[in-house]
């Protein structure tokens, strides 16, 4: 979005109230360099203080509210854990009091009694007496009045920018000096058929109400324009690669359907394919047959039926004379994606290996020449399948399965395996709403296998908590009485987190006790991996009815007698994670349940995670919700790309002009592929911009 002008380049420096000083640090904790990268530097939200409140007028009901004051009498009280600020603020109607249980010495020292303050903040009542905790303070001058006049711009900022007074009042002060200035610079950045057909601000207003709001329309207004040539630029340009490279590589044309695929379809095959995995099939195949390469998203959700879709390929890509890889995040999954492979494929004159970080050097080495010399027809492993020595005779088809663990730039490695890139599948459990598919994968073409194996029963989930463990043993007891196994799952164990293993080994311990009957084991990612291998191994043999784990077992872990998992501290887990867990069991046609254990304390997102896994199993509806709660940066995947640097967009509320924004990208790219149009000229100037800006945007795919 920067335009470039002499003027906007300046270092931030030079602006009024900044200084050498506060650039450092502006620098060093934002980015801002220039004028431009601080008129770029967008509130993350607006709070409305239109009004300012009496106290007399205080009621629980009021949402945020603004009153102004005199402080007086602030003191310490407590000790340790229960120490507090407290101090009063009184205006002519009333007094109301102040709490501060963070931060104390820091306010306590600048807090100036008797002074008039103006408070901003959420009333609560606490031992029937109206209280104000953590109010945000700003003397009442009158500069200050009129910086909190209407809607005020809040400005993210740290702690060492706080310290040389750049709080969110400090940035919104430098703002106020710089804008009015700067928009007078900005160049426009849309065409104007695309603002007039859309009726979108000039980028100058935008920028101007952006920082200092005119009112809530011209707010929605500024948000809307800036949001999306966003969204547009960023489509635009992931539209544009695609159509590049669909026109300038070339992939492998796989022409026919031979004996392979058709001997393994007929004879092997041992259940009938979904519906949803015939579409999916027939797509992948049409789209490999065209003589493009294939850069393929297949999604669907946790049990879905996806190994075999990909199993199917691969006999296609064999027929017609090429190997193909099989790639998937750890070590378990590889190996179970190898016994899967090897038992569907007994019988059939088919070569298949793995390579993963335990294999041992001179398997090895027979391994790289088996590949080398087109013995082998497909590979399984780990990502010690990108390493250079690992080459291939004829390499046709690369399926990475749960993508979210791999990052884009592995994913490019594997294409430098051939002259001609092999085609690429990329399977994901991980449903991904469709306004973030638009945006993070747009350069992917995408299946969907949107129906379950026939027969499966929703899996029951319920919440429970930690005082009704008793109850919730003796189900799980009933269950294994029936034949049945069950998981029992704790919270990710981090090299660090001593206390996570504690509790991973004690409640292991208390299993022991409660099913003496019964054989249990313990297994995380500490364990060599033959010793988890030894354990899975027992388990899927019901050998072992209950595994404690931690998620080592997340994702592609199949036990189709498994009918209980029980997670621990399931307030710890994010939703998709959650989802995940969930989806080991249910994978028979057998009732399965899932039990969501946690302290009768809960915060109000953990409860609401909860909740969406008690009320739905549907993958997608799951993702839309964790998208809402947490953001797009924080799904799976996205933080390792780099590509979902947006400033101003928030994909999980922004959904209509992720729509608008690829339709307007693809009109364009249909009428004008290269940008050589006149009216197009801003588009093409300011797409070179931003790729000289983001580097990183050439290298997604
Ligand atoms: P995911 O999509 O999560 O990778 P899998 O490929 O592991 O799912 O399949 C889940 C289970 O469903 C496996 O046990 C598999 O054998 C079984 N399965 C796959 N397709 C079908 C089908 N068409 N009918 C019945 N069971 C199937
Ligand atoms: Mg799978």
């Amino acid at each position: 979005m920067n335009s470039v002008s002499s003027f906007l380049e300046t270092p931030v420096e030079y602006l009024k109230r900044v200084g050498p000083q506060r650039a450092e640090v502006l620098k060093k904790e934002l980015g801002i360099f220039t004028y431009s990268d601080l008129l770029h530097f967008f509130p993350f939200r607006y709070i409305d203080r239109t009004r300012f409140y009496k106290i007399k007028e205080v009621s629980e009901e009021l949402p945020y509210i603004q009153l102004s004051g005199k402080i007086t009498n602030p003191r310490i009280l407590g000790q340790k854990r229960g120490m507090r600020l407290v101090a009063e603020l009184s205006d002519e109607t009333g007094v109301i009091e102040l709490v501060w249980f963070q931060g104390i010495k820091w306010i306590s020292k600048t807090l100036r009694p008797g002074i008039e303050y103006i408070v901003f903040g959420k009333p609560s009542v606490f031992n029937g007496k109206f209280n104000i905790s953590h109010p945000a303070l700003e003397e009442k001058t009158d500069e200050n009045m009129e910086l909190v006049k209407g809607l005020q711009p809040v400005y993210s900022t740290t702690e060492l920018l706080k310290l040389k007074g750049l709080d969110s009042t400090g940035i919104l002060k430098l703002q106020r000096s710089l804008v009015p200035l700067a928009v007078n610079y900005v160049n426009e950045t849309l065409p104007e058929w695309i603002t007039a057909k859309l009726q979108l601000m000039p980028l100058k207003e935008a920028m101007k109400h952006i920082h200092l709001p005119a009112g809530n329309e011209m707010l929605a207004q500024a948000q809307r324009r800036l949001k999306f040539e966003e969204l547009f630029y960023l489509q635009l340009n992931m539209l544009r690669q695609k159509i590049n490279r669909e026109a300038e590589v070339k992939g492998f044309t796989f022409s026919h359907v031979g004996k392979t695929f058709n001997d393994f379809y007929n004879i092997h095959l041992p259940f009938p394919l979904t519906s949803a995995q015939k579409k999916v099939v027939k797509e992948i195949r049409r789209d490999m047959g065209t003589g493009k390469q294939m850069n393929r998203l297949l999604q669907g959700d946790v049990g879905s039926g996806k190994t075999l879709v990909a199993l199917l390929n691969m006999l296609i890509a064999i027929d017609n004379g090429y190997q193909c890889c099989l790639m998937a995040p750890t070590e378990i999954l590889a190996v179970q994606h190898f016994a899967t492979l090897k038992e569907l494929l007994a019988g059939m004159p088919i070569e298949l290996d793995i390579i993963t970080g335990s294999t041992k050097k001179r398997e090895k080495k027979k391994l790289l020449d088996k590949l080398e010399t087109g013995v082998l027809h497909i590979i399984t492993g780990t990502h010690a399948l990108i390493e250079d020595a690992v080459k291939f005779k004829r390499l046709g088809l690369v399926v990475i399965d749960e993508q979210h663990r791999f990052g884009v730039a592995q994913r490019a490695r594997m294409w430098q395996k051939n002259e001609t890139p092999p085609h690429v599948l990329v399977m994901t459990a991980t449903p991904i709403p469709r306004t973030l598919a638009m945006t993070f994968y747009g350069d992917l073409d995408v299946s969907v296998v949107d129906e379950m194996p026939p027969g499966r029963k929703p899996v029951k989930t319920v919440h429970s908590y930690d005082n009704r463990r008793s109850e919730v043993y003796g189900f799980i007891k009933k269950e294994i009485e029936a034949g049945r196994q069950a998981y029992i799952l704790y919270p990710l164990i981090e090299e660090s987190e001593k206390s996570d293993l504690e509790d991973l080994v004690s409640g292991f311990e208390e299993i022991q006790k409660a099913f003496p009957a019964y054989r249990s084991a313990m297994i995380h990612g500490r364990l060599k991996f033959a010793e988890r291998e030894k354990i899975m191994n027992l388990f899927a043999k019901n050998e072992i009815q209950i595994l404690v784990a931690t998620t080592v077992i997340e994702v592609g872990v199949n036990v189709p007698n498994a009918s209980i998992i029980l997670i621990e501290s399931a307030q710890r887990f994010g939703l998709s994670q959650l989802h995940q867990l969930r989806g080991r069991v249910g994978r028979s046609s057998c009732q399965s349940y899932c039990i969501l254990m946690t302290p009768y304390k809960l915060g109000s997102d953990a409860r609401a995670r909860i909740q969406t896994m008690v009320q739905t199993t549907d993958g997608f509806e799951i993702s839309e919700q964790d998208l809402k709660l947490r953001g797009p940066g924080d799904l799976a995947g996205t933080q390792q790309s780099g590509v979902l640097d947006l400033k101003i967009s928030d994909l999980a509320r922004d959904g209509i002009i992720v729509k608008q924004a690829r339709i307007i990208a693809e009109e364009v790219l249909a009428e004008d592929r290269e940008l050589r149009l006149r009216k197009n000229k801003i588009i093409a100037l300011q797409l070179a911009r931003l790729e000289k800006e983001k580097g990183n945007w050439s290298r997604i795919s």
